[in-house]
């Protein structure tokens, strides 16, 4: 059995109902179990920034699927949720974003994966409820804590709590 963090975004339409749903939606896979949960947060666009603000939250989960099974469930889930990605631009709106921050203490690149997920370090969106869940994990590549990548931010995005999902929020 593997520990994941996902990291989960919206900005379109009921942002705190598609995250909800989608978690409700990832743990009805029988291969997939909630572990914990974060607290939402209302948080500034990262990247591309004339478009809505996002909620955002992120969930440790566990499950026996490989890391790529996995990225076949979010996209999926993602899909359900009316995401499609053709018309979309790069960091534009959407009503769902899952992406894989961590999976177990694993490194991992290839054309459709990369674990660590390469600019976790660098968002407060997906640090700060992080944070919430496990501030210890220390990341495989940077051998950083939660904390530290958090306190080494500059200039980071606005994050503000925006209320809390029910369910445990540390692993
Ligand atoms: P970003 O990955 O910078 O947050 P994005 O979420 O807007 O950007 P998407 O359009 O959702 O990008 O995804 C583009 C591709 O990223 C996906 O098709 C997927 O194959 C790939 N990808 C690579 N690593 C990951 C990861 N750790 N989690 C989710 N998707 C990933
Ligand atoms: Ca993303
Ligand atoms: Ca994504």
């Amino acid at each position: 059995m593997s520990v994941a963090f996902l990291s989960l975004g919206s900005n379109m339409g009921d942002r705190l109902s598609l995250i909800q749903q989608a978690v409700s939606m990832l743990g009805n896979d029988n291969n997939i179990q909630i572990a914990a949960t974060s607290s939402f947060y209302e948080t500034e666009p990262y990247g591309k920034k004339d478009q809505p603000w996002f909620v955002n939250a992120v969930i440790a989960i566990r499950t026996e699927l490989s890391p790529i099974e996995l990225l076949r469930a979010c996209q999926s889930v993602e899909a359900k949720l009316g995401r499609d990605r053709k018309k979309e631009e790069h960091w534009g709106k959407r009503p769902i974003d899952i992406d894989i921050l961590f999976y177990d203490d694993l490194i991992f690149s290839n054309e459709i994966l990369t674990i660590p997920h390469k600019e976790v370090h660098k968002r407060a969106f997906a640090l700060v409820p992080m944070l919430e869940i496990k501030s210890s994990y220390i990341h495989p590549v940077l051998k950083k804590d939660i904390l530290e990548l958090h306190e080494a931010l500059e200039d980071p995005e606005d994050v503000f709590l925006y209320g809390t999902i029910s369910g445990s929020n540390v692993i």
